[in-house]
């Protein structure tokens, strides 16, 4: 799949007429600025057009229909569907349902598989799958992206360090899921001691929409900020990435070091998603 997606990013004109005619119906139950427009742009870069629910207080969910119910009706009206909600697992149970092919963009704090392709696209332009050191920092409780990362990272000869407040450390399920995966892992409440033997830095966002308590969410709030001075200690080549949106955890100052990627990593979201789509709806994938 990344293979294809650097084709792809190459030579986006080669695919340009690939989809032509197909649709592909777009369900966020959930704000989505980055993998929205980027599953858009992909499939309108495949020739294809999309037909989306919009917003769910103006959709029959307001009317109380079931989610089972919509994707059954949906699944008439595209090729494939690209759906984010809430829930956990709603992803996979939606799926269950129909017959087109359903992506999992995003399913409450459970997984955020899309991301993980752009995510690992960028480890491998920048800093490659030999030998990695990969630091995870931030929300590794409800942080969807990381528990898909650190899945996938198992795939490869990598070492992850986990880097959190004790209360936003990673789901037991997660942790098991590693251990079983054989991963090389160690979890850690400062960066500092860390850092300098990192290779790439993936910072995420408190998730403050899946505290149930904002007390809590305000007691771990800004927490785990990283400046252009806390850079200091890392490797030149550390890649530091986020999947965005930012909120105050990394400093402005850090765009302008050549360590920063996160922007860069939001643009790979369209190949990445070119690639994926393509081989969906070629019936390969
Ligand atoms: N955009 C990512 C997500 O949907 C990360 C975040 O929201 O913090 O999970």
């Amino acid at each position: 799949m990344l293979d294809r997606a650097a084709e792809i990013a190459d030579d986006p004109d080669a695919v340009a007429d690939r989809h032509r005619g197909k649709l592909l119906g777009t369900l966020f139950f959930e704000p989505s600025t980055r993998t929205k427009m980027s599953f858009t742009a992909a499939m309108k870069r495949l020739g294809g057009d999309i037909v989306d629910m919009g917003p769910v207080d103006q959709s029959s969910v307001k009317k109380g229909e079931s989610l089972a119910d919509t994707v059954r009706v949906v699944e008439g009206y595209a090729d494939a569907l690209v759906m984010r909600h809430p829930l956990e697992g709603s992803a996979k149970m939606a799926s269950e349902f129909i017959d087109v092919p359903l992506i999992n963009a995003g399913d409450g704090a459970g997984q955020h598989p899309t991301q993980t392709l752009l995510d690992l696209y960028t480890i491998r332009e920048n800093a490659g799958f030999d030998d990695l050191t990969v630091g995870i920092m931030g929300d590794l409780k409800y942080g969807r992206t990381v528990h898909s990362l650190a899945h996938a990272l198992t795939n490869f000869d990598a070492q992850q360090h986990f880097i959190s407040p004790e209360s936003l450390q990673l789901p037991r399920g997660v942790r098991y899921d590693l251990h079983e995966a054989g991963a090389s892992m160690r979890e850690h409440t400062e960066l500092g001691g860390v850092l300098e033997t990192l290779d790439v830095l993936y910072v995420t966002r408190i998730q403050r929409e899946r505290f149930p308590d904002e007390n809590e969410y305000r007691e771990v709030a800004g927490q785990y900020q990283i400046d252009a001075d806390t850079l200091d200690a890392a490797k030149d080549e550390l890649t530091v990435m986020h999947p965005l949106p930012r909120v105050d955890e990394i400093a402005a100052d850090v765009d302008e070091t050549e360590h920063a990627q996160y922007f860069q990593q939001a643009h790979n979201g369209v190949p990445v998603r070119m690639a994926l789509l393509d081989l969906i709806l070629e019936g390969s994938a």
